[in-house]
């Protein structure tokens, strides 16, 4: 997941100023928390023999499935600043990005854990509701928290959840497998996420504001039918998630197929007030598209004779779909056709450890 950089940063104020909780305002204590996490958590899941309050949580494994775990830690801060979204919220993204990654490899989601690392003052009503968020989202998709550990953190809040979910053996599908002459394919529209950031970033009134960009990246929707379908299809060469931006995901998914691919800047998905922001800011809005983080929507590798059928099938799912390139040999490396149709390198990706997010 794409990180940004907080100006105004609250860890840096909760350190510097040393906040106290506001009169009345109850903080957390571990033993409260994890009980009212345990009922929040309530209810039995597929094959769970153990949830929340021993030493592990256990689960019977399905026979014919292949098992898919995975992870993803935000820091306050860093990933999200309580004026841009509240707790319960953050819990639905927490859930929400980690559940895009079930979805990227065809995936059903089953149980998560939860690892929180909290501020001495933290106020317990901001820690439940991301929990009863976290619990809501991972419910619409069939999964339930069985576990996870809780904490002090001396410095920021920190939130990381692992997911664990399951694949029909014969189903997986990875970033690896894309073929020369496939098409690239993505789902909905990109860079509405990284516009919304951005118009968080710059209003003076952020909680205030409820554009679809801003809704994008305060709610990502996990593509997690489209990825089923996908799976199930058979026609798949590669799938993976869009969380960084499409220029540096597609490096990582040319990168583990072996190819090189050209990325069709004019027939880039954006939503009109993706369009609208760019213009603003004086951008390109195919550069936003390319370069924006945290769509959570699937691109995909496949053969030109069976596309129709897969973009019928997600239409039929409720979501657009629209090649964006092709897949090339490796050597042919990875370019960008402008709309002048001048053909240039792929712009970089967004870097971890850059100082500036799109
Ligand atoms: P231990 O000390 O043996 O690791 P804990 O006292 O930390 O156990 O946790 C007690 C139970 O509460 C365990 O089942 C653990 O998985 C669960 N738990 C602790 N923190 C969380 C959390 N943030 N979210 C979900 N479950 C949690
Ligand atoms: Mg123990």
């Amino acid at each position: 997941m794409k990180p940004f950089v907080v100006q105004r940063g609250s860890a840096r104020r909760r350190q510097s100023e040393k906040p106290r909780p506001r009169s009345g305002v109850r903080v957390w204590r571990e033993f409260e928390l994890i009980d009212l996490i345990r009922r929040t958590a309530a209810g039995r899941g597929r094959g769970d023999c153990l949830g929340i309050g021993d030493d592990a949580s256990a689960h019977l494994p399905e026979a014919g499935f292949l098992e898919l775990v995975t992870a993803d830690a935000l820091v306050e801060g860093v990933h999200w600043d309580f004026a841009w979204c509240d707790a319960y919220t953050l819990g639905r993204k927490t859930a929400a990005v980690n559940l895009s990654d079930i979805a990227a490899m065809g995936g059903m989601p089953r149980r998560a854990h939860l690892v929180l690392a909290l501020p001495p003052i933290a106020p317990l009503v901001q820690v439940t509701d991301f929990v009863r968020g976290l619990v809501a989202e991972l419910k619409i998709h069939g999964a339930r928290l069985v576990g996870g550990d809780t904490n002090v953190s001396p410095g920021p809040m920190l939130v990381s959840l692992t997911l664990q979910g399951v694949v029909p053996k014969s189903e997986m599908l990875c970033r690896r497998g894309a073929r020369p002459g496939d098409r690239l394919m993505v789902t909905g529209d990109l860079g509405s996420a990284g516009a919304g950031l951005w118009a968080l970033q710059h209003s003076r009134r952020p909680q205030r504001l409820r554009t679809y960009p801003v809704r994008r990246w305060r709610r990502p929707i996990p593509r997690l039918a489209e990825g089923r379908f996908l799976a199930r299809s058979g026609r798949v060469h590669a799938l993976m998630d869009l969380s960084d931006g499409l220029a540096g995901d597609l490096r990582r998914l040319c990168a583990a197929s072996g190819v090189g691919a050209r990325v069709q800047a004019g027939q880039l998905p954006l939503a009109p007030s993706t369009r609208r922001s760019a213009a603003a800011r004086k951008r390109l809005p195919w550069l936003l598209a390319l370069q924006g983080g945290e769509d959570y929507e699937l691109l995909f590798a496949a053969s030109p004779a069976d596309v129709p059928v897969l973009a019928n099938g997600l239409r039929r799912l409720g979501t657009p779909c629209t090649c964006v390139g092709e897949v090339l040999p490796a050597a042919r490396g990875l370019s960008l056709v402008l709309p002048s149709g001048e053909i240039v390198p792929l712009p970089p990706g967004w870097e971890h450890n850059q100082t500036e997010g799109a």
